[in-house]
């Protein structure tokens, strides 16, 4: 994907109207600051959209500890525009606590930090703590991560995070609707996987995001339980 020449008159980032996407400037920044620029910009109330957009920076990297983040992020900013709340600390919060996960967690620690920074979102949003008064926002928080480490451990071939991305933000749109009671908008199209010839590891066919397979909306990832 030659991001760059998409002839897009606006940075898809931060919006400027640059003639370029992106810019100038947001074609220097690591990935942190480009979540960042984008989170703090966009409008939308698509997680999947917002991360989509994001991964399209070419210096977002294909695989590892960036997509924790990026999960995090993109659920905080389309929750915060849907409710029409403040974001912005939420925002910094929440990218830090999932920026600490580190590459690699899925395969040697039992657990996917993709479905991780899904809570990450839900225990940020919710200002979670340890005492009893937050136990159900804890279990709010919880019960995401549980069933985004659900939909991941069904996944077969090789791990891919442009993979479990896209599915823990369908999942986590569909719970955030069921269970916060916010209405978060899906992919505005049916996900077709850009990175497909430039991940070696990429499940190819075998994948319900690849392009010549992908089903999009019709085969949407759905809760396992609704709490
Ligand atoms: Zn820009």
């Amino acid at each position: 994907m030659d991001y760059l020449n998409t002839g897009e008159a606006r940075c898809a980032l931060c919006g400027t109207a640059a003639g370029t996407s992106p810019c100038a400037a947001c074609r220097e920044l690591d990935y942190r600051d480009a979540i960042r620029a984008h989170c703090t910009r966009t409008r939308s109330t698509s997680p999947l959209d917002i991360a989509r957009t994001i991964m399209s920076h070419p210096r977002f990297p294909l695989a590892g500890q960036a997509h924790h983040p990026l999960v995090a992020a993109a659920l905080v900013t389309a929750w915060g525009n849907a409710t029409g709340a403040d974001a912005g600390a939420r925002l910094d919060a929440a990218i830090e606590k999932a920026d600490s996960i580190p590459g690699g967690f899925c395969a040697g620690f039992g657990a996917d930090a993709a479905a991780i920074a899904c809570g990450i979102a839900v225990s940020t949003i919710e200002g979670t703590t340890i005492k009893a008064e937050h136990a159900a926002g804890r279990s709010r928080a919880h019960g995401l991560t549980g069933q985004a480490m659900l939909h991941i451990a069904s996944g077969t071939g090789n791990r891919c995070c442009k993979r479990s991305v896209y599915g823990v933000l369908e999942v986590a749109t569909a719970y955030f609707d069921a269970v916060l009671g916010v209405p978060l908008a899906p992919s505005s199209a049916p996900i077709a996987c850009p990175f497909v010839d430039r991940n070696k590891l990429c499940n190819r066919e075998r994948c319900r995001y690849h392009p010549a397979g992908a089903s999009g909306h019709a085969e949407r990832a759905r809760l396992v339980v609704v709490p």
